[in-house]
This record gives C-alpha cells, sequence and structure tokens, in this order.
C-alpha cells in the first residue's frame, strides 16, 4: 500500500535516512543555522555552561527569537516555536526531508492511541534522566526506524543537550511531571501535523512498542 501522508513527497528529495543529518550542521547561506553551543571548545565549555548560544554558532548571527516567549513552554504557542526551529538546519530537515515509507506505515498502524503511549515511554526512558546518567547523551536517538525520531529532531527534544538549548532546561536535572508532559505533547504536535492521515485508532491489538 502506498503512503501518501504528504502528495508530493514523490517529487521531494531523498529519504532522511540516505541523508546524513548532523545535529550542530549549518548551511547559513540557505537560510540553515545552528544554535546549540559548541562545547568542544574549550573556552565555550567555561563561559557558556549551557548549550543555548543564541546566535549561529556559524556565522554569528543573532535572529530575531523571543526566548522568554519560547521559555514558556506553552503548548498553545508551538506554532511561534516551530517557526523559529526551523532556521536550525537540523529541525528544518526534519520537517521538510521526506520520512521512510515503512516508518510512516508502522505508524499508521499503531494510531495516534499507542503511538501517545509510546512517545510518553520514550521520554521518560530516553531523556529524563540527567544528562550525565544517559549514556552518551546526544546519540540516544536514531535518525529513522520510527516517527517518533523524526519528531524529536524536529522538535529539539533528541537528547537533553538539545533540550536544554531549545526549551531552556537544565540538562543537569531529571525532568519533572511537566516537563515530560511538555516534551511529549511537542512530538505529538509534529506527528499531527506532519501525519494528519495518522488516525486516532490505529491496526494493532498488540502495541508494538520499541525503546
Ligand atoms: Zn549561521
Ligand atoms: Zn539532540
Amino acid at each position: 500500500m502506498a503512503s501518501n501522508y504528504t502528495d508530493d513527497w514523490k517529487k521531494r528529495p531523498e529519504p532522511i535516512k540516505k541523508k546524513v543529518i548532523m545535529c550542530g550542521e549549518t548551511r547559513c547561506e540557505e537560510g540553515r543555522h545552528s544554535f546549540k553551543t559548541n562545547m568542544r571548545k574549550k573556552a565555550a565549555r567555561l563561559e557558556k555552561k549551557t548549550y543555548r548560544n543564541g546566535s549561529c554558532i556559524c556565522c554569528n548571527e543573532e535572529f530575531d527569537i523571543d526566548w522568554k516567549r519560547i521559555d514558556n513552554r506553552d503548548l498553545g504557542d508551538v506554532k511561534y516555536l516551530v517557526s523559529k526551529l526551523k532556521l536550525e538546519a537540523v529541525r528544518y530537515d526534519f520537517w521538510e526531508i521526506p520520512v521512510e515509507e515503512k516508518d510512516f506505515d508502522t505508524a499508521k498502524k499503531k494510531g495516534l492511541l499507542l503511538l501517545r503511549k509510546e512517545i510518553r515511554k520514550r521520554v521518560e526512558k530516553a531523556l529524563a534522566p540527567p544528562s550525565h546518567k544517559i549514556y552518551q547523551d546526544g546519540r540516544q536517538t536514531p535518525k529513522s526506524g520510527n516517527i517518533i525520531y523524526y519528531a524529536q529532531y524536529a522538535m529539539a527534544t533528541c537528547c537533553r543537550k538539545c533540550v536544554e538549548e531549545w526549551h531552556g532546561i537544565d540538562r543537569k536535572k531529571q525532568l519533572k511531571k511537566k516537563d515530560i508532559e511538555y516534551i511529549s505533547g511537542l512530538i505529538l504536535y509534529y506527528i499531527k501535523k506532519r501525519f494528519p492521515t495518522i488516525k486516532e485508532e490505529g491496526l494493532l491489538e498488540e502495541p508494538i512498542i520499541k525503546r
């Protein structure tokens, strides 16, 4: 069965899996930047202590991003957040590049009902502990295999570093219940927005929950 979560997917560039997208990737000339502090630079490590850089780490350009507004962490204001997330190369790509068809098909079978539970489990396991308690924080989210992963990159919820960069939550602290709810809400927003044909009820009786 052909998937057509978006009408023009065949005209679009090759799927994400075949493209290697790096988290701190920049294509400034195309208007796609990165606001994540490069902690590999010692000065940045000592001075900043946070992954939120505010301006592009490559071209140094400052953008009109209302960080205070973003830090309200209001799901009702998610459109604003997304408009700013797309300034970043990695977020933009995960919004715009087609996903693997099988990943979409599996999600469709699960339905939103199961996906909601799966998202929650994923956030609790992969993101709730503080950064230093997560094995290789920054690498815990595969780039394909589940639409939740695509959502995580697109919404800057792939690792505690990106969560700190965009959502202003200290990576050294355990996520609170309300943070888990907010992050889960962001992931669900992406799924509903990008794949509006996924229905509430899927076709699966037993949940396939891959953690
Ligand atoms: Zn830039
Ligand atoms: Zn990340």
